[in-house]
């Protein structure tokens, strides 16, 4: 089959397109015939080796498509069900083995460009509001890069709980894109002072929570915008991982919390049912707003990391296979 694979961790330049071996479906798998793929910054990652894989290795942690194949042991799934997944490797391929309990059923009238986009940065916004912080009206939320794939789906769903988003965005462009998503104060942190302005916008108070996939370029300013015993989510590393610091500036700070979650760990075989069907559902009936910003070939993959690690996108970006 045709993949986008590693053979070393490295740059863009580290991606081949070429043939891959086919995988099967294993025990308890199902075998996807995948049509697209999302593109997740853990791919960049995956590629640059800031997070290790068997070598060699297909990239990419979301997909959607049809089921080509059914392992030993698993039910409910048919061939030719029309499927998505995310949080299991190898989606710049034609064809990825899946553990079944990640593979849900794409509801009619859902595509698979929208399946496949909404999976991983949905069911991410969705633990982070619903599990690692869960939003309560009149909680205040910082989101970092609120206009980028995840942010703005957590600011959508912060908005869908009852509570206020100050966002914060690169650019003027990126500014809209975090309001039209329900932010209701955008702070241009690459030019204003983010801790002040926070401090300006919540009467000096701080928030109840910061959702920060940005990392190493704002986690000690995330700190000084919460509230005492607020809750720090570091979830990404988008401008580098968080250095080593000591514990004890958390009491210093106010008592704060500091968790560093992944969505591997909210996505037990309920909790995928959970999760997927409101952000499918919250898709279908436009709750939620999905911003597909841009569609590459497969064999384009090394151009959409380029972009992504540019910061030059907004929403989803994602590849047909
Ligand atoms: P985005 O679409 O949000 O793109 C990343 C954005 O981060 C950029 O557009 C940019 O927005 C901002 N950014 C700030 N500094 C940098 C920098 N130095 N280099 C690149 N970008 C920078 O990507 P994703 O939605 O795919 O991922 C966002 C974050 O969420 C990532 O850190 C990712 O790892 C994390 N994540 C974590 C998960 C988990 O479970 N732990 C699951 C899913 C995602 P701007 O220009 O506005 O600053």
């Amino acid at each position: 089959m045709k993949a986008v694979f590693i053979e070393q961790p490295g740059g863009r330049d580290a991606l081949r397109y070429g043939d891959f071996a086919q995988p099967e479906a294993g025990p308890g798998q199902v075998l996807v015939k995948i049509s697209v793929s999302g593109v997740n910054f853990i791919d960049t990652y995956h590629r640059s080796g800031l997070y290790k894989l068997p070598l060699p290795a297909v990239l990419g942690t979301e997909g959607a498509g049809t089921v080509a194949a059914i392992g030993e042991g698993v039910t409910g799934f048919r061939v030719g069900d029309p499927v998505a997944y995310a949080m299991a490797r190898g989606s710049y391929a034609e064809y990825a083995a899946v553990p079944a309990h990640l593979v849900v059923r794409v509801p009619a009238g859902l595509n698979a460009q929208q399946a496949a986009a909404a999976m991983l940065q949905g069911m991410t916004a969705h633990y982070l509001t619903h599990s690692t912080f869960a939003i309560e009206p009149g909680h205040t939320a910082l989101v970092h890069a609120a206009a980028g794939g995840t942010g703005r789906l957590i600011s959508q769903m912060v908005k869908l709980r009852g509570g206020k988003v100050i966002g914060t965005a690169g650019t003027r462009e990126k500014a809209e894109v975090a309001r039209k998503a329900g932010a209701d104060e955008v702070i241009l942190y690459r030019e204003q002072d983010l801790v002040g302005e926070v401090k300006r916008l919540t009467d000096g108070k701080g928030v109840e929570v910061v959702y920060d996939g940005v990392g190493e370029a704002t986690f000690m300013q995330s700190l000084d915008c919460l509230k005492p015993r607020g809750m720090m989510a570091t979830f990404g590393n988008a401008s580098g991982p968080v250095k080593a610091f000591d514990p004890l500036l958390l009491s210093a700070k106010g008592s704060l919390f500091l968790t560093r979650p992944t969505l591997a760990n909210y996505s037990s075989p309920d909790e995928v049912k959970w999760r997927s069907s409101d952000v499918l559902g919250w898709i279908l009936n436009k709750k939620l707003d999905l911003l597909i910003e841009r569609v590459y070939p497969l064999a384009d993959a090394a151009q959409a990391h380029a972009d992504l690690e540019g910061r030059k996108t907004t929403g989803k970006l994602i590849l047909t296979v």
